[in-house]
């Protein structure tokens, strides 16, 4: 059987290479029938995709993914059901917006004192619409010729700890929960496996105190989760009485590897899975009416 829920993927509103609308027209080609896309701090997408779904016999869920600031580990929340006119939301996503333009004037000027001579003006001719970020100066990077590959590129420059790396001063996961919640969505922890805490310990004291903060799911589905990733958050969901979401995080050329609808071991989502996550966000938004 074919998947036909896909719940994280990017557009050139942040830093997929796909426009809105080009996106909607690769969902359908691939057999979806219910999406999210999940730009980084914008919700500039979703008024996009719904106008180019709107022929198609495609649902789209309003979505999110927002950069958050912990001390022991970069982690990204996905919001969903979102009220993209919330006010709450969007002054939080502005002031990440605000942070992430200085931030790339910084990496700029880091990359140039390193040698590598690239421009505001460069950076633009790599990047989409808006949300500029890291996968943009790594395309940059690569087709200016400083390196070889996107992977290099992170590991040269870009990653955290490489010399061109610069923090984005971001929310802490409380305060995203909070404003995801005040808009009326849920909040899910995006792509766990990815969270830098070694151990299994850890990391599930790490997730319980995203619980405490109101945390409502766990992305247990996604493209990097290997079988093992997903039998353990699949039990951190059962045991902290989660609810889970899943998708393939598609970026297009920016992450070829990952296609459109995709899981690991061809996994497919339930439409069960939607209802309970669309049930759970009419609870927050009744609670701020
Ligand atoms: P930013 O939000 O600007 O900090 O960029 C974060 C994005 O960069 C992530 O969502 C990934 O898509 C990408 N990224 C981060 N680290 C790496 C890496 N080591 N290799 C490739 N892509 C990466
Ligand atoms: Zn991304
Ligand atoms: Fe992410
Ligand atoms: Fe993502």
């Amino acid at each position: 059987m074919k998947n036909k829920i896909d719940l994280h993927m990017h557009t050139t509103c942040s830093d997929g290479t796909f426009t809105p609308e080009e996106l909607v027209e690769h969902a359908k080609k691939a057999g979806l029938e219910i999406i999210a896309v999940t730009d980084h701090d914008t919700l500039s997408h979703v008024s996009r995709i719904r106008a180019a779904a709107k022929p198609h016999d495609l649902q789209v869920i309003s979505g999110v993914e927002v950069s958050a600031s912990c001390p022991e580990t970069p982690i990204h929340i996905l919001g969903y059901f979102v009220d993209t006119k919330s006010d709450a939301l969007n002054t939080l996503l502005e002031a990440v917006q605000k942070d992430r333009h200085e931030r790339n004037q910084n990496i700029l000027k880091k990359l140039n004192d390193l040698g590598v001579h690239v421009t505001e003006d460069d950076l633009d001719a790599y990047a989409g619409e808006e949300q500029v970020g890291r996968p943009h100066f790594a395309q940059m990077l690569l087709k200016k010729g400083y390196v070889n590959s996107i992977p290099e590129a992170f590991d040269r420059f870009l990653a955290d700890g490489k010399p061109a790396y610069v923090n984005l001063v971001r929310f802490s996961p409380k305060e995203i929960i909070a404003a995801i919640h005040a808009a009326g969505g849920i909040a899910s922890l995006a792509h766990p496996r990815q969270l830098r805490i070694s151990n299994a310990e850890k990391k599930t004291q790490f997730i319980q105190k995203l619980v405490e903060d109101g945390l409502d799911a766990i992305e247990v589905y996604h493209s990097s989760h290997s079988q093992s990733d997903i039998s353990f958050f699949s039990g951190l969901v059962e045991r902290f009485n989660l609810l889970y979401t899943g998708g393939s995080d598609f970026h297009g050329d920016h992450k070829s590897h990952v296609e459109l609808g995709k899981l690991p071991a061809n996994h497919t989502l339930p439409l069960e899975m939607v209802d309970r996550l669309q049930a759970k966000a009419s609870q927050w938004a009744l609670e701020k009416s």
